[in-house]
């Protein structure tokens, strides 16, 4: 004798069950037992979300990533979204199948900075780069090192004119480093100690160019 759903009173003869239950009871206890608001974490200053440990683009492939997270033991599609939540496929394994349901779930957004956007508040810097010489030679260096600049992970915490030529301040000691062998140019280094982090020392580090 075929079993009959234990909510509905359906029967196995015409529809797909899930233990007790039949598919469209089933769909409905999924969508019954998630969440109906999720928290996501955006930076206030440059609008990426928080996924995967880091800082990303709030594009629909990183906020159903995102999504996903905060539902572990789903599968997450992204249908829409907008500012106030998001309409998701939603799939749960079971061992007849997979269980799917469509949800529409509040996304409430918990702002914050993020690390970038703090150094670049802050005027944070790791490396010093001063270019002396001929004030036109100056400036066509400094002009083609903001652009590397603008185009790495790195910024430009501020630049100064000085009476024979100018500084340049950069977040990143790596990326300063590797501008400076790019473009093939002498220089001398020294190393300021700045400070101590996690136990370490972090030395800041000023690069001497003469053209
Ligand atoms: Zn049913
Ligand atoms: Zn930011």
């Amino acid at each position: 004798m075929p079993r009959h759903c234990a909510t509905c009173n359906r029967s196995e003869k015409d529809f797909k069950f899930y233990g007790g239950f039949c598919e469209v009871c089933a769909a409905k206890r999924l969508g019954d037992k998630l969440p109906k608001l999720i928290e996501l974490e955006r930076c206030k200053r440059c609008g990426r979300i928080w996924v995967n440990g880091r800082f990303a683009d709030p594009n629909p492939k990183a906020l159903e990533e995102a999504i996903a997270q905060k539902m572990r033991g789903y599968r997450i599609h992204l249908i829409d979204n907008d500012d106030e939540g998001a309409l998701l496929d939603i799939t749960e394994e079971k061992e007849q199948g997979g269980v799917s349901t469509e949800k529409r779930i509040a996304v409430k957004v918990k702002t914050r900075t993020c690390d970038d956007c703090y150094k670049r508040a802050s005027g944070y810097w790791e490396a010093l780069i001063q270019l002396r010489g001929q004030r036109d030679r100056v400036e066509r260096l400094a002009a083609r090192m903001e652009r590397y600049i603008s185009k790495s992970a790195a910024f430009i915490s501020k630049t100064e004119d000085v009476e024979t030529g100018k500084n340049i301040y950069i977040s990143s000691k790596t990326v300063a480093s590797g501008m400076i062998s790019h473009m093939e140019l002498k220089y001398t280094s020294s190393f300021t100690l700045y400070g101590i982090k996690n136990g370490k020392r972090v030395f800041r580090n000023t690069y001497a160019i003469h053209l």
